[in-house]
């Protein structure tokens, strides 16, 4: 089990063959990144810099040591939050997609801390299975917070590392989690029990063990803390029942709320369980959330969770630039539950919502050097901000005293390449574009392709088939929404491809040497939001392909302002290469803001006088704050023209 006929190691979403899913995904290691490409880049960076540095920092900030303590209360006192195991696990798992794989040459080092902090979890666990380095000791018993201890939260983190490792040919750790899942089914197994955890994430997690174990237990559980949740169980505590997402069951939920990590896991675990189970009533109710969420209480940079108090969804439209919480694990978790739904419906809006969150809500969360992270991630920093705490930081850290989010990071870098591509018997679906080699076993035999690209940053996609069985089979290719235009020739047919369902698609019988030439539109384009969203009327942001983009102060002219730019979208933005990414430069005004004499409220100045001209620069958003504290914006205020001063309407 968890290997396919072939014996291929399944990836990281592995629907079992009696799943309810559209598409299938592809094993660990169909796809082979190519390390000069968008991906292939930041898997290697988070092998040799992401996973090295959260080693460290587990080790600096105490997480391994309060495991330690469990086996030697000598070690010293219990350090940092009490979910720290958490960080741990999710570390495991950015190692147990990088064991003994042959993709890479140099992983050698994170085997080792692999084996020895396995080991120690191993030794840490009770005899009954339990393992916890906060709860069952100090005088705080088992299971006295589930609210807001986070036990089962833990918990579902090793059952993730467990299988990722065991898919890779190790199963100690798996034998570990094994141990305390079935714990788990003996004390919240029973149809009467009614605990719920208080944040979700162990559901998602007993729906991959039980798919790589077989033990139905484990859906069964998985099944029931999906469905006892929304009762009250949990109490109102600080921020009420709907932070927790237990004030009303997920089938008669209208609109996604609360902390938002909590209920983005909370609908990974409902998809899969949707899967799993054939329950289309609850996969319906996981799609109509979707619809509001991506609807109403998104950024335009695939974000969500615009309230700092109780990292929150906020109303609808809710949505402003300078305080979006927009946490990084929030931009992780849309990647794994939009992977989900496309698999489970087969339909490109999900993939289009997986390749904006990748690139702009998740990517934004790690500097360019793989060690620094943001956990928060406004749209909007003001020149002057109070970035002195973790809660908003000027600049990435290097770590959190709340440390969900670079070990977060590390997990999805290390599994990104499962994310490239789906098949279905006869067909198989590029969903992202990378340089490097996919293969796939169809119906009638193997399918194996060279995928070669400079995407994001330039337009064109060749995929090249290497081997293929002789019969005709389709090949499929994403067309994302934002592309007006997109091409794919294929030998011997020059005319313009099929397109099913935002698919480009050319059923044939592909002979080894074929190439397939897709070119999408990629001129940047300027971005509007719905008028609801108060905080950025009159305003544009300016996008390139999936790459959302933004303007950083210290690329500017001197003499601009950010504060007082206002950028003129009459004239095109024009793509610039700079250090191997595009850069845009647009046209502009500055200098316009009245005089307020120093109040901040007076009689209404009319509309603004014409400002100097200048030429703005913009960078893509997830690269900014790599150099120095420094003002940045997304959503650009747009010029008055004479044509619009004169009340016409703007084009
Ligand atoms: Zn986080």
């Amino acid at each position: 089990v968890g290997n396919d006929a072939l014996g291929h190691p399944a990836a990281s979403v592995a629907p079992t063959t009696q799943a309810r899913t559209v598409l299938r995904p592809l094993p660990h290691d169909a796809v082979r990144l190519g390390s000069e490409g968008w991906l292939g880049r930041w898997q290697r960076l988070n092998r040799t810099a992401t996973i090295p540095h959260c080693l460290e920092q587990l080790e600096v900030a105490g997480a391994i040591g309060n495991l330690r303590r469990v086996l030697d209360p000598e070690v010293g006192p219990r350090r940092n939050m009490l979910f720290s195991d958490s960080d741990l696990y999710k570390t495991l798992e950015a190692i147990g997609w990088e064991l003994g794989d042959d993709r890479h040459d140099d992983a050698d080092p994170l085997a080792a801390a692999f084996e020895a902090i396995t080991a120690l979890v191993a030794a840490a666990q009770e005899p009954d299975g339990y393992i916890n380095s906060y709860w069952g000791r100090d005088g705080r018993p088992r299971w006295s917070d589930i609210r807001d201890g986070h036990e089962l939260y833990c918990a579902g983190h090793l059952l993730q590392a467990g299988v990722a490792a065991a898919r890779n040919g190790d199963d100690r750790l798996l034998e570990v989690g094994r141990a305390f899942a079935d714990l788990l089914v003996e004390r919240f197994g029973a149809p009467d029990a009614e605990a719920v955890p208080g944040h979700p994430e162990v559901e998602m997690a007993l729906v991959e063990l039980w798919r790589h174990t077989g033990t139905a237990a484990y859906l069964d559980l998985a099944r029931s803390m999906i469905d006892r949740r929304g009762r009250r169980w949990l109490g109102e505590g600080r921020f009420g029942a709907a932070y927790y997402i237990d004030h009303t069951p997920i089938r008669d939920q209208s609109e996604v709320t609360g902390h938002a990590v909590r209920q983005l896991y909370l609908l990974c675990g409902a998809t899969d369980v949707a899967i799993e189970t054939g329950d289309a009533e609850l996969l319906s109710a996981v799609e109509r959330l979707w619809e509001d969420a991506y609807t109403k209480k998104t950024y335009v940079t695939g974000g969500q969770g615009s309230r700092h108090r109780d990292e929150s969804f906020g109303d609808p439209y809710e949505l402003p630039s300078d305080r979006a919480y927009n946490e990084t694990c929030a931009g992780i978790a849309s990647v794994m539950w939009n992977w989900r739904l496309l698999l489970a419906t087969g339909k490109r809006r999900y993939a289009d919502e997986m390749e904006r969150a990748l690139y702009n809500a998740a990517a934004v969360g790690l500097s360019e050097d793989g060690t620094h992270f943001f956990y928060s991630n406004p749209l909007q920093m003001r020149a002057h901000h109070d970035g002195s705490t973790e809660d908003s930081p000027s600049t990435r850290l290097p770590w959190y005293g709340c440390a969900c989010c670079p070990p977060n990071l590390a997990r999805l870098g290390a599994s990104v390449h499962h994310h490239v591509a789906t098949v279905t018997s006869r067909s198989l679906q590029l969903q992202l574009f990378t340089p490097g080699r996919v293969e796939a076993d169809l119906a009638d035999g193997t399918v194996v392709l060279d995928v070669e690209t400079d995407y994001p940053w330039h337009a064109t996609v060749s995929v090249t088939v290497v081997e293929a069985p002789g019969s005709p089979w389709e090949l499929a290719v994403r067309r994302p929404g934002w592309c007006a235009r997109a091409e794919m020739s294929v030998p011997g047919n020059p005319g313009p491809a099929h397109e099913r369902d935002g698919y480009l698609v050319a059923e044939r019988a592909w002979q080894a040497g074929d190439t397939a030439v897709v070119t999408l539109d990629l001129e940047p384009r300027w971005v509007g939001a719905h008028p609801a969203v108060d905080a950025t009327r009159g305003c544009v942001a300016v996008v390139r392909g999936p790459i959302v983009y933004c303007l950083e102060d210290h690329d500017q002219e001197s003499g601009v302002d950010l504060d007082d730019l206002a950028v003129d979208r009459s004239v095109a933005p024009e793509a610039h290469e700079r250090d191997g990414i595009i850069v845009l430069t647009g046209r502009g005004t500055t200098g316009a803001a009245a005089d307020w004499h120093g109040t901040l409220y007076g009689s209404d100045p009319g509309p603004a006088p014409a400002g100097r001209e200048v030429r703005w620069t913009a960078i893509p958003y997830y690269r900014w704050a790599n150099h120095g504290e420094n003002a940045m914006r997304v959503w650009l205020p747009v010029a008055s023209r004479a044509s619009e001063v004169a009340g016409a309407p703007a084009p």
